[in-house]
């Protein structure tokens, strides 16, 4: 495999072996400045066989990561969405490539313009744990359509995992193609101050900001795909028996460990006990017989599991009511069943940061208004979700607050669909992927003017005379 880089010599110091790593990708990337269709489409095809062939082994190893994560849900929310964006953007790819061609000024006539859309060069993509194998190949789809190398970086919580995708792209792509480097926080830190083309960093908020630090040092752009509290407003027309297992769903997928999770529910305060007993009653028809249920995600590490015990006891000790949804927790196995804390204050964390498990606070509100400021006073959430009939209420949530995508009457669904650009704005991030929003993420688009044989320029040459003077009139008045 041309480029190849022996591990052995940078083995003890990261920053030396991705340094290798990188040079070895840009002398490879430079010379295919731009890859042809047949090549991109080549390393899609190969990517869609790797991901296809290894599925039941990142299945185990994500399950070992995590103590307990059903195949099933990694089959839904990491195999099946990478496979459904590779098959998109090899459908797609020719359209996304070709040149758009610009109509120009009459000033600017009689020569043409066109903009191409070409590679950055070497891109970095960063990877959370919580679905690994999705937040690490959606990126990496959309740098390999847009012609770019890359280095991947998946979490230091999902050590199993990592091994796993290390050898299967190893397997697929040459070291100057693709490359998996794994390690722990130096490792990150040095990842993210290399001076990469671009980097995709998924994550939290506080670790993006370094990132977004690191890179700054290099100009290297960034998208950040980050959390936050991702709040669902239960409308005064909502109906419980629809939304609350589509809300249920949302918030208990991988044990809430989810980005795009609902966060807090803003409630009507007049229907809060009505809410909590369907709640509960959902969560046990989706998962009965917890902590014993195969199905329910356990949580990721035991300092994680800490952490969800500690936000809980904090509410409790601060006044909040603190109800079990859905049977008794196991520590041991970091089953982390689902809890509902109302009137939870402001100054607890709970409220505070993004929760990122199965805790799921009420909020009651007395009116819209009064909702709409209790979201737009916090944080640009990740996403948003609104369930109710009024859509004369749903408008005014629509068009009264920002987030980073939203789904009407459900949750999560707006993430899965390859035509809808996924982004933050503001804390939850910036810039975008998914489908084309993701080639062009990771592309230049490059404005290119091609002046044609006869151009009325060079009037304006000096010395200035009075065709000069002429021009500029003309200009000023009609230009
Ligand atoms: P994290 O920020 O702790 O870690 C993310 C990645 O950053 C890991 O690969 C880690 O090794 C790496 N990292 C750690 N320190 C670093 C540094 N100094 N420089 C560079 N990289 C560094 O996040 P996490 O706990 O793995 O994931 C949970 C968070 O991710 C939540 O906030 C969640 O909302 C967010 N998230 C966002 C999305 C999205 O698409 N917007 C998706 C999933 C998760």
């Amino acid at each position: 495999m041309d480029g190849q880089v022996s591990p052995k010599a940078e083995a003890a110091d990261p920053a030396a072996r991705i340094a290798a790593l990188l040079a070895a990708q840009k002398a490879a990337w430079a010379k295919d400045v731009t890859p042809a269709h047949a090549t991109r489409d080549d390393r899609l095809v190969r990517l869609d066989r790797m991901v296809e062939a290894w599925q039941e082994r990142f299945a185990a190893a994500i399950s070992q990561d995590f103590g307990n994560r059903p195949a099933v849900v990694t089959e839904l929310t990491d195999v099946v969405p990478v496979r459904a964006a590779i098959r998109h953007a090899r459908r797609q790819l020719k359209r996304w490539m070709r040149p758009r061609s610009v109509s120009l000024a009459w000033t600017g006539k009689p020569a043409s313009a066109v903009i191409l859309r070409q590679p950055l060069g070497v891109v970095g993509i960063v990877a959370p744990w919580n679905y690994p194998l999705n937040l690490m190949l959606s990126p990496l789809t959309g740098g390999l359509a847009a012609g770019n190398r890359a280095m991947l970086k998946p979490s230091e919580l999902t050590p199993a995992f990592s091994e796993v995708l290390a050898k299967a792209v190893a397997e697929t792509f040459s070291e100057d193609e693709v490359v998996v480097v794994t390690g722990g926080p130096d490792v990150a830190t040095a990842f993210s101050a290399a001076p990469f083309d671009h980097l995709v960093f998924t994550g939290s908020t506080a670790v993006g900001r370094k990132v977004a630090e690191a890179a700054a040092k290099n100009l290297t752009p960034v998208t950040l795909e980050l959390g936050g509290k991702s709040p669902a407003i239960l409308d005064a027309s909502v109906q419980f028996d629809k939304a609350v297992p589509r809300l249920v769903w949302g918030k208990l997928l991988n044990s809430g460990q989810t980005c795009v999770a609902p966060d807090y529910a803003l409630v009507p305060r007049g229907r809060v006990q009505d809410f909590l007993a369907a709640v509960k009653a959902e969560v046990v028809r989706q998962y009965p017989g917890l902590p014993a249920n195969a199905d329910y995600t356990s949580i990721i590490s035991p300092r994680h599991y800490a952490r969800l015990t500690r936000l809980v006891e904090e509410a409790r000790d601060k006044g909040a009511e603190v109800v079990e949804l859905g049977g008794p927790h196991d520590p041991d196995a970091r089953v982390f069943s689902p809890v509902a804390v109302i009137g939870a204050p402001d100054d607890t964390t709970v409220m505070q940061e993004e929760i990122f498990g199965p805790i799921l606070p009420i909020v009651p509100y007395d009116t819209l208004d009064e909702a709409i400021a209790y979201v737009n006073h916090r944080d640009r959430p990740l996403a948003l979700y609104w369930f109710g009939d009024d859509k004369q209420a749903q408008e005014r949530v629509l068009s009264g607050t920002i987030a980073g995508g939203v789904t009407v009457n459900d949750t999560i669904l707006h993430l899965a669909q390859d035509d809808l650009p996924f982004g933050g704005v503001g804390a939850s991030g910036y810039g975008a992927y998914h489908g084309e929003a993701g080639f062009l993420a990771l592309s230049k688009e490059k404005p290119v003017l091609k002046q044609s044989a006869i151009s009325g320029v060079k009037f304006l040459y000096p010395p200035y005379g009075r065709m000069a003077s002429f021009m500029l009139k003309m200009l000023g008045r009609f230009g």
